[in-house]
């Protein structure tokens, strides 16, 4: 299986249109809570905290409402872009996401010793395309600067990388 990048654009770009966002910043958080998913933040073992950023947990068995569980730890934009990469498996993975053998939580690091799996990738790409939407980026770096990448980042609240990414990707 190869990455559905399409499927993880038209996914982000349904959602954004469902909740008639129109600006930035986006709010996942919001989003998940309007679908049903709780997003609880957690105090992990030091061990266990300086590796992952988060993980989803479906509840099918118990009857309760999927939880996405984020890390306290790490930096508020990373807790952003966990909580939509998450949601993307939500909305993408189900089987994969209740599948331990293959699921894999978010690493803080960005990095998957046996290289990134398709679904993770895609959840990559849904979540940049939630929280950085090509319209916007067009609209906001129109009027701003290569030096105010950083004003870019706080604008969507993500990172600098992720605005490089997508302006990269996009030819913006
Ligand atoms: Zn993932």
């Amino acid at each position: 299986m190869t990455a559905d990048f399409g499927k993880a654009q038209k996914k982000a770009a349904e959602i954004l249109k469902e909740y008639r966002i129109t600006k930035p910043p986006i709010d996942p958080e919001a989003i998940a809570e309007e679908m049903g998913v709780d997003v609880r933040y957690a105090d992990f073992s030091p061990d266990i905290s300086k590796k992952i950023s988060g993980f989803i947990r479906f509840n099918r068995d118990s009857g309760n409402a999927p939880q996405i569980i984020v890390n306290k730890a790490v930096s508020p934009r990373r807790k952003i872009f966990t909580i939509a990469h998450e949601l993307g498996h939500y909305l993408l993975h189900r089987d994969y996401a209740e599948d331990d053998n293959r699921y894999q939580v978010m690493p803080r690091s960005n990095f998957y010793p046996e290289g990134k799996p398709p679904e993770e990738q895609e959840a990559d790409c849904f979540a940049a395309n939630l929280l950085v939407p090509e319209d916007m980026l067009r609209k906001y770096s129109a009027y701003a600067s290569i030096e105010t990448i950083e004003k870019l980042a706080g604008i969507f609240a993500v990172s600098k990388e992720v605005i490089l990414d997508r302006m990269r990707f996009l030819g913006v």
